[in-house]
């Protein structure tokens, strides 16, 4: 297959192979918009270069190929000694990650090729000055060399010249910085810098590739649940300089401001730089609208050319550009990252200017969008201790305690400590700290530095650009106006308004929980809380799957009501039976005869039938699915370990009491080395004689209360664990027995729970005895991999995710080809023999968006999930039926 492909061959829609960068660029270059030439290599050519450690036979023909063309079109050469063709080495993937792979720039410079360089652009410094940016950005990125032997280089010679910035350093310095640095490169590789364009070319490349694998883009692609085996695409693209001086630059902007999604001009602008300064955070930058005074030209092209873009791809864009010399480059687009805030505002919006449709509004926001909205803010009313207001950069609130570095972060995230990470600028390295930081505050940097935006794709709470703050990180303070705040001390940062506060400031529900609680109204003047409405309630009109929650006590039940639940698709009985009813219990396991049973059953069944009595009462009119008790019995009795030291020791003193030795040789008969798959669920009901009855009972019986009182209560009964249609057999006729005596035998559907791999390949029988199924996709998922859940996530999971056996955990997200595969055929079989068959699914799974996804295209009728979950499972259960 072709390897190689010219900007101008492709298109937006080839990002699987071109990623998005050249997809992009591709489809700039094909719309007329300034893109400085060049050619894609496809993400094929990396994934056969991971495959093999070797590049692709024909990848060097096809290069040299591309290059011959470039070469013509820009009327130079690489490597020509006059008046150089230079080139950029680029990473980009078919899914953005921002700043996780590598980039080199400036290829193709030489140590004869600098002068030609120098003497062409009569800027002999920045020739120099890239001359010295290529060395180190190769020897990072290609030769593996530590990035402190160039920093330290550059900080010793400013400190000679006594100076801090960059732009005080000569031509003269810069020429002796690279000769610093070739000779770092030799003591560290031991070899030369390469000479050779098309070597520094393709050891970059192979770098690029290579960059897939990096620690830090593997944990980003875990973190963001991307695949391990896309691999990257490679952009050679020819050099623009927005560093020949004052009349150059480089920045980035947003065609809307992408923390509230509010149409205008939003972005940074440095003069004299090259690329990676702005996002680096290493100098200050302006804010965009001042390049309207510096360059009227350019900005008024990059206005036009963000118009463009907006209105071709109809959403929100992002650019890189450069101006060199006063002509606007881009360097760079795509459909940009967003607060969750910003997606629903700009998604209605774009409704309003009539872009889009609704139903593609829906498309465009997220469940996890929605979820983030739900987080608390600080309640304005508390008394705060302002310490600074900077850029609210990741919408959200956050407390914790100040840490400064990555490190530091994570081991207090260990210990369960709240960190707000602190830095001056944030760079790839610090990825894991700011996976473990409640937060993160910088000081350096605007709404599109390294901090800012990963934060944003994280939706992690960022303010960024505190210059105020002066933050010392080998004395672990930060000074601000007169104060000190040290290491250790809590903080809470405001990503919304960008402010500081010292201490820890309490927190109120967010506007749209307080909008899904009923007491906000949609059109009380919140914009935000207004798009959600609109969104959520549209996803309601078109979604085809119920959403009920999983709830075992009134008030739960009464909340995910509010929230939108249409009944509960999970109660489970088990709380019934601990506090003080846990004595009642003991005396169940430990009866000798019926009669002793029939006792402690007789004082369990008051007290379930009130808890029944008020959840059924919250939920009514819509259905309340209860299961059966389902964990072992020896769950509610001591511990063996515990009870045989209390034992001992009283036997040591001759003093055990009758009782505790009873009770400890139950324990020791009811013990199981797997109770996962022991004594439990449908198991459970018919080896105690009455459990499932005394159950039953209370259930039925409460509905009848109800009843007289002229209420609706739904309930269904559900039976779990089953493996065999004969278990649910035997129980049934016993459920049902108790339902006829209690005279409400015709209302109330009895089911079961399809959480066996055998149970879903015999649903065609199994569905015999039920009237519906609901399917248990946690002890599916536990049953199906042999995995369990308790031990194994902390155990080994973390290998699993990093070899990319997985790319998100199957007891977050349904492992569709596996368990998925079972509930297929759970469906499947149990409508071939019941085609009106209620399929609903409770646990995990049934708040997760991507499962959602997949039960809706099995076809269940309905997801259960938790009451929090709720507005996520109606806004993603809608976007699945569009
Ligand atoms: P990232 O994906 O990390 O943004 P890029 O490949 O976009 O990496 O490049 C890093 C920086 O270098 C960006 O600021 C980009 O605009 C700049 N850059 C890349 N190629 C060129 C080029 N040909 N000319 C000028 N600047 C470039
Ligand atoms: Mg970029
Ligand atoms: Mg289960």
């Amino acid at each position: 297959p072709k390897l190689v492909y010219d900007f101008a061959e492709g298109n937006k829609d080839m990002k699987q192979l071109l990623g998005g960068k050249g997809a992009n660029l591709a489809e700039m270059t094909n719309l007329g918009l300034p893109v400085p030439p060049g050619f894609t290599i496809t993400a094929d050519a990396c994934r056969a270069y991971l495959e093999t450690g070797a590049v692709p036979d024909d990848l060097a023909d096809e290069i040299d190929h591309h290059v011959h063309l470039l070469e013509r079109k820009m009327g130079k050469k690489l490597g020509q000694a006059d008046d150089p063709l230079l080139v950029s080495v680029r990473s980009g993937a078919a899914v953005s990650m921002p700043g996780m792979m590598e980039t080199v720039l400036n290829v193709g410079l030489n140590d004869d090729s600098v002068n030609g360089l120098a003497h062409h652009s009569g800027t002999p410094r920045f020739a120099w000055d890239a001359y010295r940016r290529l060395i180190q950005m190769f020897g990072k990125t290609v030769l593996g060399m530590d990035g402190d032997v160039f920093e330290d280089a550059i900080e010793a010679l400013k400190r000679a010249k006594g100076t801090h910035d960059d732009l005080d350093l000569d031509a003269d310095d810069l020429r002796t910085l690279v000769g610093t640095f070739k000779q770092a490169v030799l003591e560290h590789t031991g070899r030369e810098f390469p000479q050779d364009p098309r070597t520094q070319m393709d050891l970059a490349i192979e770098a690029v590739f290579g960059s897939w694998n990096s620690d830090r883009a593997i944990l980003y692609r875990r973190q963001e649940r991307i695949a391990a085996d896309l691999g990257t695409a490679v952009n050679i693209c020819s050099m623009v300089f927005g560093n020949l001086g004052m009349d150059s630059g480089t920045g980035v902007a947003f065609t809307r401001d992408p923390s509230t999604g509010q149409p205008g001009v939003y972005g940074d602008y440095l003069q004299n730089a090259q690329g990676e300064d702005v996002v680096a955070g290493i100098r200050n930058t302006v804010p965009l609208a001042d390049l309207e005074q510096l360059d009227k030209t350019s900005y008024d092209d990059l206005m036009h050319i963000m118009a463009t873009l907006e209105g071709h791809y109809r959403d929100l864009c992002d650019i890189e550009f450069t101006v060199e010399r006063g002509k606007l480059w881009m360097l760079q687009t795509r459909v940009g990252k967003r607060t969750a805030a910003a997606a629903f505002r700009i998604a209605t919006s774009l409704i309003d200017e009539g872009v889009i449709g609704t139903d593609e509004a829906l498309q465009r926001v997220k469940g996890a969008q929605l979820a983030q909205l739900m987080f608390p803010r600080f309640d304005t009313s508390a008394a705060k201790d302002l310490v600074t207001k900077a850029i609210g950069a990741s919408p959200g609130a956050a407390s914790g305690q100040v840490v400064f570095t990555s490190a530091a972060a994570v081991e207090a995230a260990e210990r369960g400590d709240k960190v707000i990470l602190v830095r001056r600028e944030t760079n790839p390295d610090d990825l894991h700290g700011m996976i473990a930081a409640q937060g993160v505050l910088t000081s350096r940097g605007g709404k599109t530095s390294h901090a800012a935006v990963v934060a944003r794709g994280m939706g992690k709470t960022c303010v960024c650009g505190a210059e105020e703050l002066d933050v010392n990180v080998a004395q672990g303070t930060i000074t601000v106006r007169g104060t000190t705040l040290s290491a250790g001390e809590l903080i809470s940062i405001d990503g919304t308004t960008g402010e500081v506060f010292r201490g820890e400031v309490p927190v109120v529900p967010s506007p749209v929980v307080q909008y899904f609680e009923g007491t906000l109204a949609p059109d009380a003047g919140d914009e935000l809380v207004a798009s959600v409405h609109r969104l959520i309630t549209h996803a309601d009109e078109v979604r085809r799957l119920g959403v009920r929650t999983n709830a075992d006590t009134a008030d739960d039940a009464a909340r995910a009501r509010r929230f939108g639940a249409e009944g509960i698709g999970l109660c489970r009985t088990e709380h019934m039976f601990l506090g003080e009813r846990r004595e009642s219990v003991e005396r169940l396991i430990l009866a000798d005869d019926d009669a002793e049973r029939e006792a402690a059953l007789a004082e369990l069944e008051p007290l379930q039938r009130g808890d029944f009595l008020e959840l059924l009462k919250a939920m009514d009119g819509l259905p309340v699915t209860i299961r059966l008790i389902d964990p072992p019995l020896h769950e509610f009795l001591p511990s063996m370990e515990e009870l045989a030291v209390k034992v001992a020791v009283a036997r040591e003193r001759g003093s055990a009491s009758e009782h505790d030795v009873t009770l400890l040789a139950a324990v020791e008969r009811l013990h199981e080395q797997n109770p996962m798959l022991g004594l439990r669920g449908v198991r459970l009901g018919l080896v105690i004689p009455g459990l499932f009855a005394m159950q039953v009972r209370a259930i039925a019986s409460a509905a009848v209360e109800l009843r007289a009182r002229g209420k609706d209560p739904r309930p269904e009964i559900m039976i779990p664990l089953v493996g065999a249609v004969q278990e649910l057999q035997l129980v049934r006729d016993e459920v049902s027995r108790v339902l006829t005596e209690v005279g409400v035998d015709r209302e109330i559907p009895i089911g079961t729970m399809i959480e066996l791999p055998r149970a879903a390949v015999i649903a065609d029988q199994i569905a015999e005895a039920a009237d519906f199924f609901s399917f248990g996709t946690n002890d599916l998922t536990q049953t199906t991999w042999g995995f369990s859940r308790d031990d194994v996530e902390g155990a080994f999971f973390s290998r699993y995710l990093e070899k990319g056996i997985f790319a998100v955990s199957p007891f977050e997200s349904i492992d569709r080809e596996g368990v998925g595969a079972l509930v297929r055929t759970g469906v499947e079989r149990g409508r071939a023999t019941k085609p009106d068959l209620k399929l609903g699914v409770c646990g995990e799974h049934g708040g997760d968006p991507d499962s959602i996804h997949f039960f809706h295209e099995v076809g269940l009728d309905y997801v259960s999930c938790s009451p929090f979950r709720i507005p996520v499972a109606r806004l993603e259960a809608g976007r699945a039926a569009l």
